[in-house]
């Protein structure tokens, strides 16, 4: 059984999450005052990423490749969907996973844990 912590990605839980951007919805604010509780993630999002920006990649590595040069330790692991770089995400003291991203601008990581397949993009901080 997954914890419902798992259900959800570290950037959420750790409060980074600033809500649903509806960059392209013309009511934007109406919609937040209405439906307060859309702030909980959606699987539909309004991210423009996926296509320019996920490829057909291999995981580089079993664990968070950068962790693993350090012999350091992580809670999750996240792969980069651009590249196939494998990071430790937020829950994890490294964060490598988020510093990829903000080294490439390769903005979009799916969970590599097992049993988890959800999508997150950096940029738009919303699930695919
Ligand atoms: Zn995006
Ligand atoms: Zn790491
Ligand atoms: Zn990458």
């Amino acid at each position: 059984m997954l914890a419902w912590q798992d259900l959800f990605a570290p950037e959420i839980i750790s409060g980074k999450y600033s809500g649903r951007k509806d960059a392209n919805s013309p009511h934007p604010a109406r919609l937040c005052e209405n439906r307060a509780f859309t702030e909980v993630p959606m699987p539909a999002s309004v991210c423009t990423h996926a296509a320019e920006h996920i490829k057909k990649v291999k995981p580089h590595t079993k664990g968070c490749e950068e962790c693993l040069k350090m012999g350091d330790t992580w809670v999750h692991l996240r792969l980069c969907l651009e590249c196939g770089h494998v990071g430790c995400c937020d829950s994890s003291k490294n964060r490598h996973a988020r510093a990829h991203f903000h080294a490439t601008d390769h903005p979009i990581i799916q969970s590599a844990e097992r049993g988890e397949d959800w999508r997150w993009c950096y940029i738009d901080e919303v699930y695919l």
